[in-house]
């Protein structure tokens, strides 16, 4: 048998790789769990999936290349989710 293979949204790693950089510009709104969790939903549901093909243990060189590429849309994603949980908090 080899190793396990799966499937992995890389847009996950970046939102949330991007997220408390973004989130340190809007120091006024909620930092909590729920909030940070509802922020990347919405962020992640307004971006395309960039899923590619893994082996567990397999090293993950490929995304600081693609990094760049999708910065502008991560950042602008996650700012519009921003807003969206400022004006609509779940609590
Ligand atoms: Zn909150």
């Amino acid at each position: 048998m080899g190793k396990p293979i799966f499937l992995k949204n890389y847009m996950e790693k970046f939102v949330w790789g991007y997220l408390d950089e973004v989130l340190s510009k809007y120091p006024e709104i909620c930092q909590c769990d729920v909030c940070k969790h509802d922020i990347v939903a919405i962020a992640l549901n307004n971006l395309l999936p960039k899923y590619v093909v893994r082996e567990q243990g397999e090293l993950y060189s490929k995304i600081n290349s693609l990094d760049t590429q999708y910065r502008i849309d991560v950042i602008t994603a996650l700012t519009r989710a921003i807003m969206i949980v400022k004006d609509h908090p779940r609590h």
